[in-house]
């Protein structure tokens, strides 16, 4: 049984089992339609309440778990598609990026940046960026970039430096070569003017710089890459100044629920897992269920269904 125990999980099962019901009812929403489809569809439309459905007084509570073919259902609240995207990889000391790894798609950013060096990122990335630099200025925050792509070479560089300069101890703050989520070319360092120049470390969180970014990072596609208390997971110090960019849907999801892109990682690859198991390669589909979740967003759930 894929089922979490927390409380949000069991609305989106019940939420799950409604969308059977409407999927059922709309032609439009079967397999031709096709995922695609299903990720343009978020805008809202006319829907029926959940509890005027039929059959709800069935599923709510533990009841659900008893409708037929649950086993094989698993629920997150955005598409597959999503899932497998690019920009949703995982760099860190257990998933090392290859020595030859270059992103394709390299731009120079545009965005008020600590230096007159060019700084490189993903285009989709960098575009991202643009509009969470606009967006803080119209708040009144400027922003600036400090560090983005950096090659391989670069990290073992800084990485070897650091070592040297710290007595040969691995502070945490700089990745291993490989390892770094800069180079993915998705990571981007942002402080303030005040902490031009001046050695990164935590306290730059005190500034409402760092909190306007926690704030509104993921309404662009970012997540605060290295949080505090997550140290252990993350093996990295916590840098309240490196974003990573991974797209508004993970980056939402992953800034509500305060998690990491470890934990992320770790926590769909699992229900994935489990439904491949299940129903032994069988194709998802995803649904919009018309039902909108506690943030006032509308659900999808995502689940394996023979044709
Ligand atoms: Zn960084």
């Amino acid at each position: 049984m894929i089922r979490r125990k927390t409380k949000p999980w069991l609305v989106r099962a019940a939420a799950w089992a409604a969308a059977l019901v409407f999927a059922a009812a709309i032609p439009a929403i079967g397999e031709s339609s096709g995922i695609a489809w299903i990720v343009e569809s978020v805008t809202p439309t006319p829907e029926p309440l959940l509890t005027d459905m039929a059959g709800f007084d069935d599923l709510q509570g533990e009841a659900a778990s008893d409708q037929p073919a649950s086993d094989n259902q698993w629920l997150f609240p955005f598409p597959r598609s999503v899932l497998y995207q690019n920009t949703l990889r995982l760099v860190n000391t257990s998933n090392l990026l290859d020595a030859s790894y270059v992103p394709n798609d390299l731009i120079r950013i545009s965005v008020r940046k600590t230096s007159s060096s060019a700084i490189l990122m993903q285009r989709e990335a960098s575009e991202a960026l643009d509009a969470l630099f606009a967006e803080a200025l119209a708040d009144g925050v400027t922003l600036y970039a400090h560090s983005g792509y950096r090659s391989y070479q670069t990290q073992k560089s800084m990485y070897d430096n650091r070592l040297s300069r710290n007595k040969g101890v691995d502070d945490g703050y700089v990745a291993k070569p490989g390892a770094s989520d800069h180079q993915t070319g998705l990571g981007v360092d942002i402080i303030s003017k005040e902490w031009i120049g001046k050695p990164l470390n935590g306290a730059f969180a005190n500034t409402k710089e760092a909190a306007w970014l926690k704030a509104h990072c993921a309404d662009y596609g970012f997540i605060l890459r290295y949080p505090e208390g997550k140290e252990a997971i993350t093996q990295i110090a916590f840098e309240p100044w490196h974003m990573r960019y991974i797209g508004t849907d993970a980056a939402r999801y992953i800034m509500n629920e305060d998690l990491t892109l470890e934990e992320f990682d770790a926590l769909w690859r699992e229900h994935v897992a489990a439904i491949g198991g299940a129903v032994s390669g069988e194709p998802m589909h995803v649904y919009q269920t018309d039902v909108k979740g506690p943030d006032g967003d509308h659900e999808l759930s995502l689940f394996a269904q023979g044709d």
